[in-house]
């Protein structure tokens, strides 16, 4: 899959179902949804994976939970219970190498997950 996939989203060059969006943070529905709600939550930057995460990125990387938090009450989903998973190279199923959060909810989730 093209590494910068997420960026051609952005750059809206793609098409996708945005649900949210900040000057720095883009939300959008999970092609392949996993769940209910599935919602994948960007920095607009390119940071290819976890270990890519400096500390000049700590605020932006904040901002993906402070918008999986509005994406969750917006979704419906935030007293139920939700999930945010970060998914860090091919042994965890990182498919798109642009960092993303997956929101998951609207159903029940066992853990751990497989
Ligand atoms: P990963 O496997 O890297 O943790 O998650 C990548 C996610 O991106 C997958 O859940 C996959 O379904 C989703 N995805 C891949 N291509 C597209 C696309 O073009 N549009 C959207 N909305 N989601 C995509």
């Amino acid at each position: 899959m093209s590494e910068d996939l997420f960026l051609k989203i952005i750059d809206r060059q793609i098409p996708a179902d945005i649900v949210f969006e900040t000057e720095d943070v883009l939300a959008f529905r999970d092609i392949n949804p996993q769940a209910p709600v599935h919602v994948l939550i960007i920095p607009k930057v390119h940071i290819r994976t976890i270990n890519d995460i400096e500390q000049e990125h700590e605020a932006l990387v904040g901002k993906l939970f402070t918008a999986a938090r509005e994406i969750a009450a917006q979704e419906g989903v935030a007293e139920d219970g939700y999930r945010v998973v970060m998914n860090c190279n091919e042994g965890a199923g990182q498919s798109v190498f642009h960092i993303h959060l997956h929101l998951l909810g609207g159903r029940g989730l066992t853990w751990p997950p497989g």
